[in-house]
């Protein structure tokens, strides 16, 4: 694609995303862009290339985990434990244990993502 049609491509899948419920904006020139990711109360406004918006409707969760810098999976697993980590013992039943190892809640994806990587027990498992 040459420079013009990299543009029009960019307005379309910005468009495009809008209207699938994403929230993607032109800053300054069509070269600047931010798409607001869902994180812990509310959207973080993240600089995406162009390439990233044309992908972002077709998939907004992938983009998303990317912006943050985490895997598909561990974006979900953030977003919906909202920052919490949870612990790495295993309950009676064999099921991973549902509760959180740390209280502050709402970490960062980053901060989530190291705290989940050390790992760490509850209270009931010893933490
Ligand atoms: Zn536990």
């Amino acid at each position: 694609m040459n420079q013009s049609e990299i543009s029009k491509a960019v307005v379309e899948a910005l468009a495009r995303a809008n209207g699938a419920g994403c929230n993607v904006r032109a800053r300054y020139t069509e070269c600047a862009l931010t798409v607001g990711v869902p994180g812990m109360g509310g959207f973080e406004w993240i600089d995406a290339t162009p390439e990233q918006v044309l992908r972002l409707a077709d998939d907004p969760t992938a983009i998303y985990a990317e912006l943050v810098g985490l895997t598909k999976a561990e974006y979900l697993e953030w977003f919906e434990s909202q920052g919490l980590v949870y612990c790495s013992g295993t309950t009676v039943k064999g099921q991973r244990c549902k509760n959180p190892i740390v209280r502050p809640q709402a970490l960062s994806a980053q901060d989530w993502k190291k705290l989940r990587e050390d790992g760490g027990y509850c209270h009931a498992h010893g933490g």
